[in-house]
Order: C-alpha cells, then structure tokens, then sequence
C-alpha cells in the first residue's frame, strides 16, 4: 500500500530568495551590537569605536557565524568593525584616490579598453571598513530606468567593447528578476562576449546564489565569471562551499580577488590558505590589490615592499596558478599595475 503522508522535499525558489533578502534587512547596524554578536561586548575595545554617519556598520548575520567569538583580532570582525582611527586623515589619502569622475552617462565606467562598468546597485550587503567607495556618491551614478537605457545605446553603439563588468555597489543587490532582464538586454547586443560580475554578496550571504541564477546565468550565450571578493580562507565556511558547489557542473568561471590588509590577510600563510581553499572550492585568485589610499582605512594599509616580498615567497610555496597577480589602481592609466 502507497503510503500517502510521506513528504516530499519540493524545492521551492521562492524560499531562498526571501531567506537572501531577509538575512539582509536584519544586519547588524552598530559597532556595538556587532560586539555582542561576537562575545565581546565589555572588551575594551569597545572603546576605541566610531560610528561614522556616512559609512555605516552593515554586517549580516552569516558573516559574523565565521568570526570566531571572543577573539578582538579576528580577521573578518577587523574588515567591517569601525575603529577611531577611520576619523583620522593622514597625508596622501584622500576621499577619491582612483579620482573617478561622474561619467557623462551615469552608471557606466569606461576607463578600459574593451571593456566597462555598469553600475547597477549603489549599496553593498556589508560596509567593509577599506573599502574605497566610501565617500562615493552612487546615488547619482546609478544605471537605472532611462539611465539603464543610455547606457546600454552607449555599450551597442561602441563594437569595441566585448566584455561588461556588472560592479557596484554590489550587482547582486538586485533582485533575479530585474538582474535577468538586464543580462537579456546585454545579450542581445551582438558585439558582446563576456559578461562579468564583480562580487561580494556571496560571501557574507552564501543563500544570495540562488538555484535560478546559477540556471539564468548557465544559459546566457555570453561568457560569464563570477569575481568574489574573498580576503581570507576564514570566509569559506561549509556553507559558503555548499553554494558554491551549485556552479561546480556549470560553464561559469569562478575567480578571486583580494585586498591585503594589514592585521587580516598580510602573512605568508594566510595568503597560502586563502588560495588552496579557493582552489578547493573551484575558485581561482586573480588579484591581490594594495589598498586605495582612501580617508579612513590608513590603517589596512600593508607597504609596497612587504607586498612584493610575499608574492616573491608565495611563488616559492604554490604552483603559479595559485598566486595571485599583485596589483594597484593608478589614475590616469589604461589597465591597473600589475606589480608583481
Ligand atoms: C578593474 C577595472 C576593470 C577591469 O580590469 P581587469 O584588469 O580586466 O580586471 C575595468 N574597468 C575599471 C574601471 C576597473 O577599475
Ligand atoms: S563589498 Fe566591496 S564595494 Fe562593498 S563595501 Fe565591501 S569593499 Fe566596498
């Protein structure tokens, strides 16, 4: 006899899409609470806090399940915990070190030949405390409703650009929908192959890779990677490596690219653990970038010549596809610089 009341696991999209978007509306919005969150609510550190009105604390909730609590010097806690010395201005840093203008058409960046940036969110599902957008006003320089549109007239009209970079903001801070309709637009302009997303939302929530995304993306006739910003092999947890594993049977490449920090992923063997759990998981580094000289992250900053000798040793310990090109943005130039 069929035995009726057996329940049968139906996979439900619509589940995952309101678990990404819910875990991000109940992030952790203070310094304060995110020292609670990690059992270090009476440390003394928490004299040494600032909240900044213009950069807020963001942090959702799987992010803080990887920092290891009662630990101040956690390396994730220190990426996104706001310290005084952001209020701090030291000499060569300044609010807009890439100088990047406002673009005659707002939300494209074409700084690159053969490729550009197509701005799609203003936000970020974390406020990484380094990061160099910051004092960026994305508001203006959105690519949405009629700006969308010029945009993209710009990207038909120009044969010589082959490859589209979704950043941000954080591309993936828009819902599937809207993002499907993007990527249909973009495939319908012939000249373009490769499309690109820039990308940390995945690692601070790894639910945001939803099974029709990694479907809508398997079957775009452009060429599409995916680009995480991963700083330390502490972000990859089981649960990010389980969504993950959801690209593992499809056409998309998966690449790294990392900021060294001082005091999170400035040693030897950090660096060497990030890349072989990136590979484990699929992921190949691409850079590794020195720090934008942005007001309030002087204190990430990890000196040009320390960078340089743990590439150089780095090599000694990896196979070359392991290591990760050292490279910095300069104004004014036709790639970024690669150093080592
Ligand atoms: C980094 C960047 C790119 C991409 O450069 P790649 O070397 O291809 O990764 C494109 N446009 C802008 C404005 C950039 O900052
Ligand atoms: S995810 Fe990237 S762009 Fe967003 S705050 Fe962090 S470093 Fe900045």
């Amino acid at each position: 006899m069929k035995n009726t009341s057996t329940i049968i696991p139906v996979y439900q999209p619509d589940c995952q899409v309101n678990s990404w978007k819910k875990l991000l509306k109940e992030a952790v919005s203070t310094p304060a609470s995110l020292l609670e969150a990690v059992g270090l609510a009476e440390h003394p550190i928490r004299l040494q806090l600032a909240e900044l009105s213009e950069f807020k604390t963001r942090v959702p909730q799987p992010y803080i399940d990887k920092m290891t609590k009662g630990n101040p010097d956690d390396p994730l806690l220190r990426q996104v915990l706001s310290h005084q010395n952001e209020t701090i201005t030291f000499s060569g840093y300044s609010k807009n070190p890439l100088k990047e203008e406002h673009n005659a058409i707002p939300g494209l960046l074409h700084k690159y030949k053969g490729r550009v940036l197509l701005i799609l969110a203003s936000a970020c599902a974390v406020n990484c405390r380094y990061c160099f957008r910051r004092h960026f006003p994305y508001q203006d320089s959105l690519a949405s409703g009629a700006q969308l549109e010029n945009a993209l007239s710009y990207i038909a009209k120009s044969p010589s650009i082959s490859e589209v970079i979704l950043s941000g903001g954080d591309p993936l801070m828009v819902s599937d929908s809207r993002l499907f309709e993007v990527i249909a637009k973009l495939e319908d302009i012939p000249h373009l192959k490769r499309l690109r997303f820039h990308t940390r939302l995945p690692v601070v929530i790894p639910q945001r890779i939803t099974q029709a995304l990694v479907d809508r993306l398997n079957h775009s006739r452009l060429k599409i990677s995916l680009v995480l910003h991963i700083n330390h092999a502490n972000e990859i947890d089981s649960l990010l490596s389980e969504y993950l594993a959801l690209f593992a049977s499809s056409k998309i490449t998966l690449l790294n690219q990392s900021v060294l920090l001082k005091g999170v992923n400035d040693s030897l063997d950090s660096l060497q653990e990030l890349s072989e759990k990136l590979f484990e998981n699929k992921v190949l580094p691409y850079y590794l970038h020195l720090l934008d000289k942005v007001i309030g992250a002087a204190h990430f900053e990890v000196n040009t010549n320390v960078a340089v000798k743990l590439i150089e040793e780095l090599q000694k310990r990896l196979p070359g596809y392991l290591v990760p090109k050292l490279a910095r943005e300069e104004p004014g130039r036709a790639s970024k610089t690669v150093i080592a």
